[in-house]
């Protein structure tokens, strides 16, 4: 469903991304791991098309995506939980999640989907008159995932998803993308807490300094030496 090849970004002088290669299947959970600084955001908003690639390829149902613009990369079924969640604090959950059905592919089926994702976050469905600016960081996190699901996604890219929550309200998080997976979505994960994502993914890259120099399944990943050094605590 999507492949990547030799993938590279700047940022004017600076090579964040120095030709990178991966594949995702459909209905895939693929995450992708790395210190700070490796590239892992800068290769979702690729994808994204948030950022332009300097040159490579992103073929997406063999369409390469390299040059299209993010509204029409929506359209195509690719939807992007940014860091930082870009959610609308002073808008209630309700209306967050009626922004996230805007492209046309969303339109159709919008109340089904919608009762389907207030199933996948009963928690939500309980405050859908709430500022999403008053709620948790966990909560808020929910609806930036819900409302990437409103907009009728094949492929959904989530970036560092457990980022600034408390361990149980990650778990928390951890449990609805489960969920999602569950649904047969394709999802493409970036995280700094290997051990969760390793959980729910059944593979992933490990990026360094804008290059991939690991790739397994999730078993394997856990146990490589580079892993272990970089996030779990080994030597
Ligand atoms: P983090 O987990 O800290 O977000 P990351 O692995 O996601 O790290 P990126 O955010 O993709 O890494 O950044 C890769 C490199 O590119 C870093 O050195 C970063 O400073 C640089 N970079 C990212 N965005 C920009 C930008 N808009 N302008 C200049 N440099 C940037």
């Amino acid at each position: 469903m999507l492949e990547i090849d030799n993938l590279r970004i700047t940022y004017g002088k600076h090579t964040a991304l120095g030709g990178v290669g991966m594949a995702v299947d459909k209905g895939e959970c693929v995450v992708i791991l790395g210190a700070n600084g490796a590239g892992k955001s800068s290769l979702l908003k690729a994808v994204g098309g948030v950022v332009r690639p300097a040159s490579g390829v992103i073929s997406h149902e063999g369409q390469d995506l390299a040059q299209v613009p993010a509204h029409e990369i929506v359209e195509r079924g690719i939807a992007l939980v940014p860091e930082g969640r870009g959610i609308f604090a002073r808008m209630s959950v309700a209306d967050n999640l009626a922004l996230g059905c805007h492209p046309a592919r969303a339109r159709g089926g919008a109340e089904a989907r919608r009762r389907e994702v207030l199933e996948l976050f009963p928690r939500l469905a309980e405050r859908q008159k709430q500022l999403v600016g008053t709620m948790s960081g966990g909560e808020q996190q929910m609806v930036a995932i819900a409302r990437a699901l409103m907009s009728n996604p094949d492929l959904l890219l989530l970036d560092e998803p457990s980022l600034g929550l408390a361990p149980i309200v990650t778990k928390e998080v951890f449990a609805a993308l489960g969920r999602i997976r569950e649904t047969g979505l394709t999802l493409l994960i970036v995280e700094q807490n290997v051990r969760a994502s390793l959980a729910l993914a059944s593979r992933g890259y490990l990026l360094e300094a804008g290059r991939v120099v690991g790739s397994g399944s999730a078993e394997q990943l856990q146990s490589d030496p580079a892993v272990q050094r970089a996030f779990l605590g080994g030597t």
